[in-house]
C-alpha cells in the first residue's frame, strides 16, 4: 500500500475510535495529594511532613467511611507493599510497681490491688534473648522490649542490663525495640550504640483529653522523650490508645500531633483498650469497628510513609474485621504469647490468618524509614573507624618521627 493512503487510513481509524473515560476510581486515586505521591522517592526525601492542619485531618477523618478506606488504601500501595504485614513480639521484662498512673494500664502500682498484679524484677539478659529467639523462629521479625517503669532514672546497673539485651536480640539480626519510660538524650544515644532500632513512646490521646488518662507525667515530657529518641538517630515508634472515653475529635488530635513533629514516627501503633478488671478504665465499652477503621485510615493518610501498628485489642476483632483493618492500611501487628499483660493471638494462628487473605510477614529492616536509618548508622560507623584509623595512623606516624629523631640524635 502507498505511503499516502497508509497515513490516510491511520488517521481514519483514530478518528473512528471509541474515546476511552477514565475510570471514576482513577479520579479518586488522582485526589491523593501530590506530597503523598512525592514519598514514594523517600530515599531522596527525608523531611516527608505535609502541614497538615487539624480541620484537614478531621475532614479525611470525617469522609465517609468507604471512600476514606479506600483513598487509605491507594495511599497505602503507593508507600508499602500491599502484601506485607510487619509481625512483632512485644515482652516485659519488668512487670509492675510502675509509679505512673495511666488510668488504663494493670501494671501501676496505684491499681496493683485491685488488678491483683505483682510486681517483678527486671528479667535477665539469657531468659530475655531465649524469648526473642523463640519469636524469629516463629517469624517475628521485630522484636520489642517493655519495662514498666516511669523512666530510667537511678537503675544504672538495670539499663546495662537492657543494653546487653539489645545487643544480643540485634545479632540475632532482627529489629530490636523498647520501650522503658521517660528517657534522657544519653540514655537514648547508648541504646543507639547497642543497636536499638526503635523506641516506643506513645503519646497515648489528644493533648486536651490526655490529662484525662495520665496526671503523673505531662504531654510535653512525652514529646521530649521522644524528640531525645530522634536526635539519637533512633526510629521513633508513637501512637495511642483508643476506647479511653474519647471522641473522634481526640482521636484526630493524636494523629494531627504526630504530623507536627519533624519527622513522621516510623510507627504509629493502634492500640484498642483491653479495659482490665480493676483499673479505672475496667468499665470502657470496646471501640466499634467503624472508629478503628477511622483511625487507622486517617493515620495511613496523614502519615503516608509509617508503619500503622494495629496493637494491642486486635484479637477481640474478627478476622474479617481485622481484614478491613489491614485494607485501611495497617501493616503491622503484635503476636506471639503475650503483648505486656494482654491477650494477643499466637503465631501460628496469624501466619494462617494472613495467608487466608493473601499477606504475608515482612523481613527485618525492610521498610524503608527503618532501612535509610540503618544505613546511615552503618555509614556513620564507617566515617568514625575511618577517622579512628586516620588518627591512629597519625600516632603511628609521629611516634615513628619521633623514634627516628632519638636514633639520629
Ligand atoms: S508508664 Fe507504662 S507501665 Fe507505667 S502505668 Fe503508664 S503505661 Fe503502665
Amino acid at each position: 500500500m502507498p505511503a499516502g493512503q497508509r497515513t490516510l487510513l491511520a488517521s481514519l481509524r483514530a478518528a473512528t475510535r471509541p474515546q476511552r473515560r477514565p475510570h471514576p476510581s482513577l479520579a479518586l486515586a488522582r485526589s491523593i495529594p501530590t506530597a503523598t505521591i512525592q514519598t514514594r522517592s523517600l530515599a531522596s526525601q527525608v523531611d516527608t511532613r505535609q502541614g497538615w492542619t487539624r480541620e484537614q485531618v478531621q475532614e479525611v477523618y470525617d469522609s465517609p467511611l468507604m471512600e476514606l478506606i479506600f483513598r487509605a488504601a491507594s495511599v497505602h500501595r503507593l508507600n508499602h507493599p500491599p502484601d506485607q504485614v510487619q509481625l512483632c513480639t512485644l515482652l516485659n521484662i519488668k512487670t509492675g510497681g510502675c509509679s505512673e498512673d495511666c488510668s488504663y494500664c494493670a501494671q501501676s502500682s496505684k491499681y496493683a490491688d485491685k488488678v491483683g498484679l505483682k510486681a517483678e524484677k527486671l528479667t535477665d539478659v539469657e531468659t530475655v534473648l531465649a524469648e526473642a529467639r523463640k519469636a524469629k523462629e516463629n517469624g517475628s521479625t521485630r522484636f520489642c522490649m517493655g519495662a514498666a517503669w516511669r523512666d530510667m532514672s537511678g537503675r544504672k546497673r538495670g539499663f546495662e542490663r537492657i543494653l546487653k539485651m539489645v545487643e544480643g536480640v540485634r545479632a540475632m539480626d532482627m529489629e530490636v525495640c523498647t520501650t522503658l519510660g521517660m528517657l534522657s538524650p544519653e540514655q537514648a544515644q547508648k541504646l543507639k550504640e547497642a543497636g536499638l532500632t526503635a523506641y516506643n513512646h506513645n503519646l497515648d490521646t489528644s493533648r486536651e483529653y490526655y490529662p484525662k488518662v495520665i496526671t503523673t507525667r505531662k504531654y510535653d515530657e512525652r514529646l521530649e522523650t521522644i524528640e531525645a529518641v530522634r536526635s539519637a538517630g533512633i526510629s521513633v515508634c508513637s501512637g495511642g490508645i483508643i476506647g479511653l472515653g474519647e471522641n473522634d475529635g481526640d482521636r484526630v488530635g493524636l494523629i494531627y500531633e504526630m504530623s507536627q513533629l519533624p519527622e513522621p514516627p516510623e510507627s504509629f501503633p493502634v492500640n484498642a483498650l483491653v479495659a482490665i478488671p480493676g483499673t479505672p478504665l475496667e468499665q470502657n465499652e470496646r471501640v466499634t469497628i467503624q472508629e478503628l477503621l477511622r483511625t487507622i485510615a486517617t493515620a495511613r493518610i496523614v502519615l503516608p510513609t509509617s508503619i500503622i501498628r494495629f496493637a494491642a485489642g486486635r484479637i477481640s476483632y474478627t478476622e474479617t474485621e481485622q481484614a478491613m483493618a489491614f485494607m485501611a492500611g495497617a501493616n503491622a501487628i503484635f503476636t506471639g504469647e503475650r503483648m505486656l499483660t494482654t491477650p494477643t493471638s499466637g503465631w501460628d494462628e496469624d501466619h494462617a490468618m494472613l495467608g487466608r487473605w493473601g499477606l504475608k510477614g515482612m523481613g527485618s529492616f525492610e521498610s524503608t524509614t527503618v532501612r535509610m536509618k540503618e544505613d546511615k548508622r552503618a555509614l556513620e560507623a564507617t566515617e568514625a573507624r575511618r577517622s579512628s584509623v586516620g588518627r591512629q595512623g597519625e600516632v603511628v606516624g609521629e611516634s615513628q618521627a619521633a623514634a627516628t629523631q632519638t636514633v639520629a640524635a
